[in-house]
């Protein structure tokens, strides 16, 4: 069995996105792929509606949200209420409705409704976020396509309560498992650790196979449909542990995975509030060098990497191997490129090829 998704946006019929509605996940190329599935005529979890995703991991760095105070960027206890300001907005308004509604308007509308939770608020840059509160909005779809205006929201109720629940454990998960400071092997880390103290690691749900269409590629992967709530998250962590080690931004200090030791500090989370007009809409990633360096820090990856080529060709010049003329014409030339690297105008890989292609030999 497979199953089929591109980009819808909206439901235009019950039939497009079925009955029973959960939230399953599917990791490639280091992102998560979370989407809505529900079950068709013959109770079988064959549809596939709705689709977000983001880098792998920035859905748990997400809840957890910032782990130190930083401006613009949400707390754990911020992220928390902007979920259930939602929730209850839209809670409200369903059980103040005074007769049912076309079921699929009403899905349209709880996804429009929650369009600013998931959606980047940045004219232009699409990105996705806050994507382990969908499985809450996506119950309470499900929840009205069953029962209407009857729906009980006891079962969206104690996803609420879970989400808050996860902000904890999730966060001593990612600070005493994933990071990578602090333990190399996630595995291993898992065997010291009170296992009490995070979320489980066991689920239950089954794997099946999904077709993703990404424009002109179409990818056949796997892709995990949980019983609950909780077997989504017992999955993601599972993966995390398998496959990635956690960081916690450098700018705006939230976590995120990558899969090996990579160079970056920052995360991929495009900056959407910033004392700085020209950081909105950049990542953490591009400004992250220009932070660093602002902040005095000389152990800023892009001086580095400047040191460590200029020593090079120092020393080579004073064995004789260079020239004084071509080396102060490289040096000057090496000090403009570390400049525009610092103020984000190239990217730290573009620096890293200028040095490779301008290497200095007479
Ligand atoms: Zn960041």
């Amino acid at each position: 069995m497979s199953l089929t998704f591109g980009d819808m946006t909206f439901i235009e019929s019950l039939e497009d996105i079925g009955t029973d509605l959960k939230v399953g996940v599917s990791f490639f190329d280091d992102r998560e792929y979370f989407f809505v599935v529900g079950k068709d005529a013959d109770g079988q979890y064959n549809k596939v509606s709705l689709c977000y995703s983001c880098d792998v991991g920035l859905s748990v760095g997400d809840l957890i949200g910032a782990v130190e105070s930083v401006s613009g960027v949400m707390s754990s206890k911020e992220i928390y209420s902007s979920i259930e300001d939602k929730y209850s907005e839209i809670k409200n308004w369903i059980t103040g409705l005074k007769m049912n509604q076309n079921k699929v308007k009403m899905v349209n509308s709880i996804v429009l409704m929650s369009n600013d939770l998931f959606h980047s608020n940045v004219v232009d840059v699409p990105f996705n976020k806050n994507l382990l509160a969908l499985p809450l909005f996506v119950e309470v779809m499900s929840g009205y396509i069953k029962d209407g205006k009857d729906y009980s929201f006891k079962k969206s109720d104690r996803i609420l309560s879970a989400l808050k629940k996860y902000q904890k454990s999730l966060a001593i998960f990612a600070e005493d498992v994933m990071l990578y400071e602090k333990n190399t092997d996630p595995a291993e880390a898992l065997t010291r650790i009170d296992i009490g103290k995070i979320p489980s690691l066991s689920f239950s749900g089954y794997t099946t196979l999904i077709n993703f269409n990404l424009g002109t590629e179409k990818r056949l992967t796997e892709a995990f449909i949980p019983d609950t709530f909780d077997d989504l998250i017992s999955y993601l962590l599972n993966r995390y542990v398998l496959n990635y080690h956690f960081y916690c931004c450098a700018n705006c200090r939230r976590y995120f995975a990558f899969s090996s030791n990579s160079m970056t500090k920052n995360c991929s989370r495009v900056i959407e509030s910033a004392h700085y007009l020209k950081d909105i809409g950049r990542t953490c990633h591009e400004v992250g060098r220009l932070r660093a360096h602002t902040r005095g820090l000389y152990s800023d990856e892009t001086q580095l990497l400047y040191q460590r080529n200029y020593k090079a060709a120092f020393a080579r010049k004073k064995k004789g191997q260079i020239s004084e003329e071509n080396f102060t014409k490289w040096g000057e030339e090496a000090r403009q490129m570390r400049d525009r690297c610092i103020n984000g105008d190239i990217s730290y890989d573009d620096l890293e090829q200028w040095f490779l292609n301008n290497y200095l030999k007479d």
